[in-house]
């Protein structure tokens, strides 16, 4: 059944050995696989990389990248942390090419997985390829070379993107199984969305996950305040919400959210903290996940302050590293999606800063008003609710048509535009001058930054396989890659 089965029979027992802790490092840590030349300081060992930590922003263009930048410099004086340290001149930077096993056009599970288990699977997969068998992923990887495994995520923490680092599922929508391999895996820390993967009353085993959690050893924490207060050894499942958490500005604006629900940089902190106990070094994912649902859903402020919530995160990360250079910083994407930009408008373009100006007076994203409407909903009840989101009249003809998409009665020419999200991204883009390709991801190559020991091996063009294989090189827990 198993290609890896006389291996696997062969194979001495690696628990034990991980058992000499520190040890392991300079035990496995002589064979180099990558070629690399190093530049600059880069003298960086197999080894040298304690802990990892790789985030993510799914679906982020480079529209997105650049947007959230421009915001933050005309709305807060300051550029983006991501940006900044490409302005420093303190990463190495380059693309890199997340072509899936199916297609140019990867999902997050293929895209997960291809740093995951260094395979390149079909969409949808996570961790097991075509003849479905399961292949190592990273996270028990590195827990069996005796380090902490950490995910933390804005959407469902069983959703793709961290089950690419640590489950093995034929499907990723099979949430309820991912979230039981998690607690079989006995990874240390999990803080995200998904409680209706995690209770027994969703849940369509009745299994109650957070007491089978508890009885493992986890303090399990869902809301805000139990996480802050969280300083103990024990390891940490934080679930903050039923689904995904919700997007960056309905949070900022909604007094119970801000009280109950972590930000990413919050969770960000609290994983850090916990994993950097372990004197074996850790890896961490973090993942802005909803960047990629606003991009799906054409949604200007969710895509922007989701961003923008990431890239604090990535702030938290540089507080961390500071002053230390045991920790490889990968900071990514693993696709673009609907591709969004800042159109020229105007005489000499003079108008498009004015109407990108007015995303910093939105109270709510575009997912908060358009499950409120509907295919019944009059153009003055429509024309009110997108006010009092957006603070912007929206024309009686466009209300109609939004009205007319609801009703199934409107049809782009690019059809894919054709449902209200996206023609309320287009309606929008009338006045903010932020328009869409699409609804759907798109096959640009990825922006890729990396800091820290083995950062230097990474080149102007990356395949997104090879980022598997640098992380378990520098961290020299290539031993551990057998089941
Ligand atoms: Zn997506």
């Amino acid at each position: 059944m198993s290609q890896k089965k006389a291996s696997k029979n062969g194979a001495f027992s690696r628990r034990d050995f991980l058992k000499t802790g520190a040890l392991s490092g300079m035990v496995l840590g002589s064979g180099t696989l990558l070629g690399g030349c190093a530049s600059g300081n880069g003298s960086a060992r197999p080894g040298d990389a304690k802990n990892i930590i790789f985030m993510v922003s799914d679906g982020m263009s480079s529209g997105t990248l650049t947007a959230a930048d421009h915001f933050l410099r005309r709305n807060h004086g300051r550029p983006s942390h991501w940006i900044s340290l490409y302005e420093q001149n303190r990463v190495v930077r380059g693309l890199m090419d997340m072509t899936s096993g199916s297609s140019i056009v990867t999902d997050s599970a293929a895209a997960s997985c291809s740093w995951g288990c260094g395979r390149r699977l079909v969409n949808g997969r996570v961790n097991m390829t075509e003849d479905e068998q399961p292949l190592k992923p990273i996270l028990k990887i590195f827990r069996d070379a005796g380090k902490a495994t950490g995910l933390a995520t804005t959407t469902t923490i069983t959703h793709a993107t961290p089950a690419g680092f640590g489950a093995n599922v034929m499907a990723r929508g099979e949430e309820p199984t991912i979230a039981t391999q998690y607690l079989e895996r006995g990874y240390d820390v999990l803080l995200g969305g998904g409680n209706r993967f995690y209770s027994a009353e969703h849940r369509e085993d009745g299994r109650d996950l957070y007491s089978e959690y508890a009885q493992a050893g986890y303090k399990v924490v869902r809301k805000k305040e139990e996480l802050k207060a969280f300083n103990s050894s024990e390891k940490l499942l934080g679930i903050f919400y039923d689904s995904h958490v919700p997007y960056t500005l309905d949070h900022m604006n909604t007094e119970e959210y801000r009280r109950d629900i972590p930000t990413l940089a919050e969770m960000t902190e609290s994983a850090i903290n916990r994993l950097s106990q372990n004197p074996n070094g850790f890896i961490l994912q973090v993942e802005g996940g909803r960047v990629d649902h606003a991009a799906h859903g054409n949604d200007a402020a969710g895509l922007i302050y989701d961003q923008i919530a990431f890239d604090d995160a990535i702030a938290r990360v540089l507080e961390f590293t500071e002053n230390r250079d045991d920790t490889l910083v990968i900071i990514t994407t693993d696709h673009g999606n609907a591709n969004p930009g800042l159109n020229g408008v105007g005489s000499g373009y003079g108008e498009s800063e004015p109407r990108f100006d007015r995303l910093a007076e939105f109270r709510h994203t575009n997912n908060w008003f358009l499950p409120q409407l509907d295919e019944n909903s009059s153009v003055s009840r429509i024309r009110e609710l997108v006010e009092y989101a957006t603070k912007i009249e929206i024309r009686r003809d466009e209300a109609e048509i939004l009205r007319k998409a609801y009703a199934r009665e409107y049809e782009n020419l690019h059809r894919m535009m054709s449902r209200p999200w996206p023609v309320m991204g287009q309606i929008l883009a009338n006045y903010l001058a932020f328009n869409w390709i699409g609804t759907s991801h798109t096959s640009d190559y990825v922006e890729l930054a990396a800091y820290g020991p083995g950062s230097d091996r990474i080149g102007p063009f990356t395949k997104n396989t090879d980022l598997f294989h640098l992380m378990v090189e520098m961290a020299a827990v290539q031993a551990y890659q057998e089941a």
